[in-house]
């Protein structure tokens, strides 16, 4: 029998983990499209797709507003000039002299966000298969594939991506991501990107992102890989990077692991002496095969988003990769 999942990413969308993952996936796969090559790409845990900032979900948490909407109004920097290619929005308003340059990456992020909201304000969070869908625009051979095994989320998903009239290029299954990979690895034309972003409500979800890693490595060894995961202080989830970089080393692969950190993960007190839960305080991503400019790019993103959506003097990020 089919386990019903409490967790909707609607509660979430434009969080700082969104920021974190949603910046780094725009990055990758702006390096991996400058090829025309067919590319494929697998959204193992692909959520809802599109998610309404000012709805009932999102307004009960308001976590947009500790993420993406913050990143939005702190931003004080002019954008890079470099991003000629881009399509431009005015910041001119929040800019500070001598400031420093927004960084690409981030530049970037914001842009495309900002290209689901033409109608002005904030409204639209795109989740990774709409924000995928966006960067694989006009190429005609690359196949998009979302899993999504919760009925609401795939039903919301189909809805959502029909009107995109995307024909053959996506596709949505409502089956389980970790083992539907294997069917479609290794990929015809062996350019591949797999995100895998789970909700880690189940404690097993850790040992299955590391078992579907195992498994695809061994199948498409030079696919590029990207798993979001939740630090917190659970074993399971401070071992996963740990295993990955372990298993990107046994198959001599290289990877990138990267963390945004906006807060303390200490328990907290408000005014009348009320234990307050810190609530998600940082997040990673752990990459194997990352492009190998991405290092360099997110450096610079994530210094300015951890300074930008800093709860307290905990913030802060790091980029660390490895050779193979
Ligand atoms: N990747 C999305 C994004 O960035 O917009 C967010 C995905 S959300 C963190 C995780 C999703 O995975 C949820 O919608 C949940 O219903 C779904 N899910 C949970 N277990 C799954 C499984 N075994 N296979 C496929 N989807 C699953």
């Amino acid at each position: 029998m089919m386990r019903m999942f409490s967790y909707r990413h609607a509660f979430h969308a434009g969080n700082h983990a969104d920021v974190l993952k949603h910046t780094v996936l725009i990055a990758v796969l702006r390096h991996m499209t400058q090829k025309d090559t067919a590319l494929n790409v697998f959204d193992t845990h692909a959520g809802a797709g599109l998610y309404r900032l000012d709805g009932d979900y999102a307004q009960t948490s308001g976590e947009a507003a500790d993420g993406y909407l913050r990143l939005i109004q702190q931003q004080n920097v002019p954008v890079a000039q470099t991003d000629t290619a881009l399509p431009a929005i005015n910041y001119a308003a929040t800019n500070t002299p001598g400031s420093q340059p927004m960084a690409a990456a981030l530049h970037d992020y914001l842009d495309l966000i900002a290209s689901f909201n033409t109608g002005g304000g904030h409204k639209v969070y795109p989740g990774s298969p709409f924000i995928i869908q966006h960067l694989l625009q006009g190429r005609d051979r690359d196949r998009l594939k979302l899993f999504e095994l919760h009925p609401t989320d795939a039903k919301t998903l189909r809805a959502n991506i029909a009107q995109l009239e995307a024909g053959r290029l996506v596709t949505v299954l409502q089956e389980d991501g970790f083992d539907g990979l294997k069917k479609f690895l290794p990929p015809p034309s062996r350019r591949a990107l797999v995100l895998c972003d789970p909700s880690y409500e189940l404690k097993t979800d850790y040992a299955r992102v590391t078992a579907m890693m195992t498994d695809a490595l061994q199948r498409f060894a030079t696919g590029t890989y990207m798993v979001w995961y939740p630090i917190i202080p659970r074993p399971e989830a401070h071992d996963l990077p740990r295993k990955l970089k372990t298993l990107a080393n046994r198959e001599g692969r290289p990877w990138l692991h990267a963390t945004l950190t906006i807060k303390s993960s200490k328990l907290g007190h408000d005014d009348t002496g009320e234990v307050v839960r810190p609530g998600l305080p940082a997040s990673g991503v752990f990459l194997i095969n990352p492009p190998h400019t991405l290092k360099a790019a997110l450096i610079t993103a994530l210094g300015q988003a951890a300074e930008a959506l800093a709860q307290d003097k905990n913030k802060a990020f790091e980029v660390q990769t490895g050779d193979r």
